[in-house]
């Protein structure tokens, strides 16, 4: 078994690529807020499904906290419906 991923800042562990954080993590509110900005960003778009921007430093933190490789390139976000949404990272070169 490989050792258990854990997050730097709350100590949650990660089971799969999930990681329940503590309410008060400052890493999950990071992203708690970048998700914020999306999905203000899609309610002043709405003609418009999919974003494409940077990735952000929670992000990062967040992905190599859980295990995940360090993505490079830029964010797909897709609006799959309202409140709906899914981010896709991308790695060397980006979306663009
Ligand atoms: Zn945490």
């Amino acid at each position: 078994m490989p050792p258990a991923l854990q997050c730097p800042d709350c100590g949650a562990i990660a089971v799969g690529s999930q990681m329940a954080h503590a309410d008060t993590c400052p890493l999950n509110r990071g992203v708690n807020r970048v998700l914020d900005e999306d999905r203000e960003w899609f309610e002043a778009h709405p003609e418009v499904s999919v974003r494409i921007r940077p990735v952000t430093p929670p992000e990062v933190a967040d992905l190599l906290a859980a295990g995940a490789a360090r993505p490079t390139g830029d964010v797909i976000v897709l609006n799959l419906a309202p409140g709906l949404r899914m981010r896709r990272f991308t790695f060397a070169g980006g979306a663009r």
